[in-house]
């Protein structure tokens, strides 16, 4: 599946004749479309994007980084819905299909092909079920890009909330898929809708949050785009996390994220976690934490079925506890990485959770300095009149 937003760069006049020549007598008759398909499964954690570190060639301050996070989180704070995003440790690559890395990066040099009409590009699997993988691509070699509204390049949140949109499983709002849209539904109620009227839109609109709403409704989990978290969001501390989640720091490091716990007798943690076991409290039991891992890397500590689970590439029995274990094998604590202690030939551990801080009360001090930082930022969107006409498809 591959959806993209095009830009002819006619002439306004001409691109503004070709329009009315072309406009709709009808509007789609839904408020979205979904592809089928193209909805992630993320019953087990968000979904994950790479950010490509160059950016586009033509920002050199980074805020067009910062612009696909804020499109990613304005999708994820549409009200009803339990969409959320991770962005990857990894960096994004310039390169799209089923790499492992779900990328986000500027084709500076044309090999993409995207011609002088299409500002971006998503591709994703679709048919699955479930999609596994996605990449967008923007148009680094035939438009400029900016992200300070300036009237001639092409806004990159406008386009990125857009092909985000798609990158979540949604579609042009039209009659007819795949290039050959027609009856769409317009800017002023979709910005899914292919045809980009050169304005700034950083957000979904009412007709694309009924769309995210429906592939991602709301879990009742009690998790908002701003906190508490859910499994598999980044967080610092245990109460960032909604009921029943510990903020989980894995092991070696790395981004701590909401996770729940697990135990020797209770290892199951969903598939894009594992249960990472610590010291054994008494004879046959010891508690862990699910901690995010690819089924095949799980680290040394985690309960295990077979040796392709395992990152050490062996997975054996620990006798006392009853479970097979990915085994770091030892003799004492200094044999284990990463924290990990020596239990019975297996290092175990090497994960944490803690409770957040408790805010000092009012104690009467004199000073005043430790006060909370309570920083509001408002950001104001001045929509600036913009009067290039693009279409993006
Ligand atoms: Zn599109």
């Amino acid at each position: 599946m591959t959806a993209c937003r095009t830009s002819p760069l006619l002439p306004a006049a001409t691109a503004l004749l070709a329009a009315s020549i072309a406009a709709p007598t009808l509007a789609y008759d839904g408020a979205y479309l979904a592809i089928e398909g193209g909805a992630w499964d993320i019953e087990d954690g968000p979904i994950p994007f790479a950010l490509e570190p160059a950016g586009s060639d033509d920002i050199d301050d980074d805020s067009e980084l910062e612009a696909l996070r804020s499109a990613f989180r304005a999708w994820a704070c549409v009200p009803g819905t339990s969409v959320r995003f991770a962005e990857s440790e990894e960096p994004g690559v310039v390169d799209m299909g089923d790499d492992g890395v779900n990328s986000l990066f500027w084709d500076e040099t044309g090999d993409f092909g995207l011609g002088p009409g299409t500002l971006g590009v998503t591709s994703g699997d679709a048919g699955n079920g479930v999609r596994r993988q996605a990449d967008i691509v923007f148009n680094g070699f035939d438009s400029q890009w900016s992200t300070d509204e300036t009237p001639s390049a092409v806004d990159v949140g406008s386009i990125a909330v857009h092909e985000i949109g798609h990158y979540i499983g949604l579609d042009h709002p039209c009659d007819k898929p795949g290039g050959q849209e027609q009856n769409c539904n317009g800017p002023d109620r979709s910005i899914m809708t292919p045809a980009w009227d050169g304005a700034i839109g950083r957000t979904p609109m009412p007709d694309d949050e009924e769309g995210v709403k429906a592939l991602y409704p709301d879990d009742g989990s009690g998790g908002g785009c701003d906190g508490p978290f859910r499994k598999g969001e980044a967080c610092s501390c245990d109460d960032e996390c909604v009921e029943g989640l510990v903020c989980v720091q894995p092991p070696g490091g790395g981004r701590s994220v909401c996770g729940e716990l697990c135990a020797s007798d209770d290892s199951d943690c969903g598939g894009a976690f594992a249960c990472v076991l610590g010291m054994p409290e008494g004879d046959d039991r010891a508690e862990g934490v699910c901690v995010p891992s690819a089924a095949n890397a799980k680290p040394p500590g985690a309960v295990c079925i077979s040796d392709g689970d395992c990152a050490s590439g062996t997975c054996a029995l620990l006798f006392d506890l009853a479970r097979s274990i990915c085994m770091e094998d030892c003799d004492d604590d200094d044999d284990c990485t990463e924290g990990r202690r020596c239990y019975d030939g297996f290092c175990l551990g090497g994960t944490s959770h803690e409770a957040c801080p408790v805010p000092p009360g009012p104690c009467g001090c004199a000073s005043s300095s430790s006060s909370g930082a309570f920083g509001s930022a408002v950001a104001l969107l001045a929509a600036g009149a913009l009067l290039a006409r693009r279409r993006r498809g």
